[in-house]
């Protein structure tokens, strides 16, 4: 090359090195820098001068130094050679500046003679690409991280205790599930299925309802111990199982629904268990309810069994085993005469010893050993027929029949603890029965002593028992009697059948019969007078012990006294008669003596005729009474007879009154009649008039004389009812009754009428009556007046 050319070549270069924007430098093989273009001050902020004799490395960072210094000593061995270096560079700023570039080895080359490095500055695409691969670095360990933690969050899904399934669309098709969904299963079986076919089960238990309306709503169902029946072994048996559960709709970037994250916790355990908690708390409570209620009825059997105790009226002690009483009842401390505030030790099995003052039913001292107490003490026990009796006496010294029953208490193991004893106060039992033994043995006495005739009987006329009295007051033997061939119907005669029925009445009644007077048939057909009376002996069987006593011997000597009566009667009547007539004749002729008569002779006449006119009145009081007495023994010895006809009662009565009221003339008697004027009647008018004329003249007698008398006549149905009332004393109860026996009177001071009667007039009236077919009574009561009636009945005459 010329040396034109070569100037013109050094020129070009050093244009275009004083050009470039690259920095050209020129070193030696250790770096001292020969030459630098001048694009050097931009780069770095040196001048040209202040670079070139310095040592390029001076510049580089300390940390490029080994790899800078090894790419250059890397092409030193051959020329030529040329490397590439990135280094940093310090500006004079000092900053560090990131330099890239080139070193070409031209250390041989005559012209240059150097190594050509030519750099430029790369800090902002360094930074640049740092950044990238900063950015680089935390995309990729952000992924890493994302991943590990889906990683971690499947890991967890899978490992949870729970069942996690996230179900997908509106099917619900299970895109994910943990082990726990379906174990029994494999994941590929159920994946990708909706869940209506993994648990058609669940379709009809509402559960698929549920997640229609989680994923239609959006709104979570959130359920603690969800009871749900799962087949959870696959073979097709449901079991209840609970569940804990959360299903909550899974939502896109756009908020939009896509699925379901269902999640629940199978809970059934602890609920099973807390049920058993439950049902072992209700049992407990149960156990306790009637424990408490066991108790409270311990307890009321116990103040049951103490007010029973305290109720009863048997004396009850209750002993320990050593015969300490530990308890006695009211009933023993009243029996025992024991006084609220006696000193217990009179209890004390000694002291109590010597007051009871123990005898047997003899009375012979009993030893201590037979004390109830230790009897049960030794294991005996009596009650009922095994009772004992003793004789005891009480605190207060009574004595008493006590009847003990009692019996040891044993323990669980049999062994005597204490004993109960019960005492009965038997006393006024044992003198009853002592009474019956008596009262007994009198009946039988008197049964056996033949003296009255005993028979028993039932209400059907039986006989049951009777004595030999019996047998010959009747006539058939004691054989025939208890055959029960031979009743009450054989042996009452049939005009007394109607009477003997109200008498049993009364029997049944009342547990008694009055005497009554009535007639026995015999056997041989004849008739017996008896007295009968009778009283129940059972009333249940209808057992009465019925008395006969025989008064043939008496009826004869009442016959006989009456028949002596109406002789006696007769005989009087006849000399009363006639001493009426010779009176009258009397009274005549001193009515016809001569007169005048001097003072003397008149007077004595006038004396005389009081005389016998008191003579008169007494004889006709002695003429009335012998009248009675002939009706009565008339009516005794049915000798009474009536003629009867047809009559006006209202007659009988107006007459009878007018009679009455003439005799006494002082005394005030109303007639009160019935409108008919007729009440005809079949009768004896005289006897009826009689009737009447004895109710009024006791009414006369009896009743104050200032007190008027009423007399009525009335019409009552068939029958005409008369009767008298007067405001006299009255009569008891038992004075109407036994006013119309023959000869009773009533015994009272100023009763007995002027006249005094004997008793028969009111007998007379009734045997009238009823011989009338009609009825007697009185209404009385004492101090309040009577009303005596009778009835006849009235005569229908065949006209009508
Ligand atoms: P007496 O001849 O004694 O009057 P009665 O047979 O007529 O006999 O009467 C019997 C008894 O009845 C009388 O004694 C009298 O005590 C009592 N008595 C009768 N009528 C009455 C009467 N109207 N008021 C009170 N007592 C009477």
């Amino acid at each position: 090359m010329s040396i034109e050319l070569s100037r013109q070549s050094e020129r070009w270069l050093r244009v275009l090195v004083e050009r470039t924007t690259d920095i050209i430098a020129l070193v030696t093989f250790d770096g001292t820098i020969t030459y630098v273009g001048p694009s050097i001050e931009r780069v770095t902020g040196y001048t040209v001068e202040e670079v070139v004799g310095r040592n390029g490395f001076e510049f580089v960072h300390p940390e490029d130094l080994e790899y800078t210094t090894q790419q250059l000593t890397g092409i030193l061995d051959q020329p030529g050679n040329s490397a590439t270096i990135e280094f940093r560079y310090c500006h004079k700023n000092a900053t560090w500046r990131w330099m890239e570039g080139t070193l070409i080895n031209l250390l041989d080359d005559p012209v240059v003679g150097a190594v050509v490095c030519n750099y430029r500055d790369i800090t902002e695409r360094k930074q640049a690409e740092e950044e990238r691969q900063q950015l680089l670095a935390r995309e990729q360990t952000a992924r890493a991280e994302a991943e590990a933690a889906s990683a971690r969050l499947y890991d967890l899904f899978m490992q949870a205790p729970a069942m996690m399934a996230i179900l997908h669309g509106p099917e619900h098709r299970i895109e994910f599930a943990n082990p726990l969904v379906q174990p029994h299963r494999d994941r590929a079986d159920i994946l990708g299925k909706t869940a209506r076919e993994v648990s058609p089960e669940l379709v009809e238990q509402g559960v698929l309802a549920i997640l229609d309306e989680v994923y239609t709503t959006g709104t979570p169902f959130v359920a603690t111990e969800f009871p749900v029946r799962i087949d959870h072994r696959g073979d097709g048996v449901l079991e209840e199982t609970y569940y804990n559960c959360v299903c909550q709709p899974l939502r896109t970037a756009q908020g939009h629904i896509e699925g379901i994250l269902a999640h629940s916790v199978v809970v059934t355990e602890q609920v099973q268990a807390r049920r058993r908690v439950e049902e072992l708390n209700r049992q407990l409570e149960a156990e306790k309810d009637a424990l408490r209620q066991a108790e409270q009825e311990a307890q009321a059997r116990a103040a049951e069994l103490e007010a029973v105790l305290e109720a009863m009226t048997d004396g009850v002690i209750v002993c320990d085993a050593r015969g300490v009483i530990r308890y006695t009842n009211a009933a023993y401390r009243s029996l025992l005469e024991l006084e609220e505030d006696t000193d217990p030790s009179v209890l004390l099995l000694d002291n109590r010893f010597e007051w009871l003052s123990l005898r047997d039913k003899e009375g012979r001292p009993l030893p201590k050993e037979q004390l109830a107490t230790l009897r049960v003490l030794r294991g005996e026990r009596f009650s009922g027929i095994h009772a004992v009796d003793h004789l005891c006496r009480t605190r207060k010294g009574k004595d008493l029949i006590l009847s003990a029953s009692g019996a040891p208490i044993r323990d669980a193991a049999g062994q005597i603890v204490g004993g109960v004893v019960v005492f009965r106060d038997v006393t006024r039992q044992r003198h009853m029965e002592q009474q019956l033994q008596y009262n007994e043995r009198k009946l039988r006495t008197l049964e056996d002593s033949n003296i009255l005739a005993v028979a028993v009987s039932d209400s059907a006329g039986r006989i049951h028992e009777v004595n030999d009295r019996f047998a010959q007051l009747v006539g058939y033997s004691k054989e025939e009697l208890l055959s029960g061939a031979v009743t009450k119907d054989h042996l009452i005669p049939e005009d007394y059948r109607e009477a003997l029925a109200q008498h049993e009445e009364i029997l049944l009644a009342t547990g008694a019969m009055p005497p009554w007077e009535k007639e026995c048939l015999r056997k041989d057909g004849s008739r017996v007078p008896a007295l009968m009376t009778g009283a129940m002996i059972d009333q249940e069987r209808g057992l009465a012990l019925v008395l006969f006593h025989d008064i043939s011997e008496r009826k004869a000597a009442e016959r006989r006294k009456q028949e002596f009566l109406s002789m006696v009667s007769h005989e009087l009547r006849t000399p009363l008669t006639s001493i009426m007539g010779f009176i009258d004749l009397a009274l005549l002729y001193s009515e016809l003596f001569p007169r005048p008569l001097s003072p003397e002779a008149e007077q004595l006449l006038g004396k005389m005729e009081t005389g016998l006119k008191r003579a008169m009145g007494q004889v006709e009081v002695e003429t009335r009474l012998v009248e009675e007495l002939l009706e009565v023994t008339r009516l005794e010895l049915h000798k009474f007879e009536l003629s009867l006809q047809r009559e006006n009662l209202v007659t009988i009565v107006q007459e009878t009154v007018a009679n009455q009221q003439q005799a006494a003339c002082t005394r005030q008697i109303e007639l009160v009649l019935p409108p008919d004027e007729l009440v005809p009647v079949i009768a004896d008018a005289g006897r009826v008039g009689q009737a009447l004329t004895n109710y009024l003249t006791n009414a006369l007698k009896y009743a104050p004389v200032d007190q008027p008398i009423s007399v009525r006549l009335e019409v009552m149905g068939t029958v005409a009812r008369v009767s008298v009332r007067d405001q006299g004393p009255g009569l008891t109860a038992e004075q109407q009754q036994r006013v119309w026996e023959r000869f009773y009177q009533v015994a009272a001071p100023g009763r007995q009428g002027p006249d005094g009667g004997l008793g028969l007039g009111l007998a007379i009236a009734r045997a009238i009556i009823e011989q009338h077919h009609g009825q007697i009574g009185v209404e009385s009561a004492p101090g309040r007046g009577s009303t005596f009636w009778f009835t006849l009945p009235i005569e229908v005459s065949p006209e009508g």
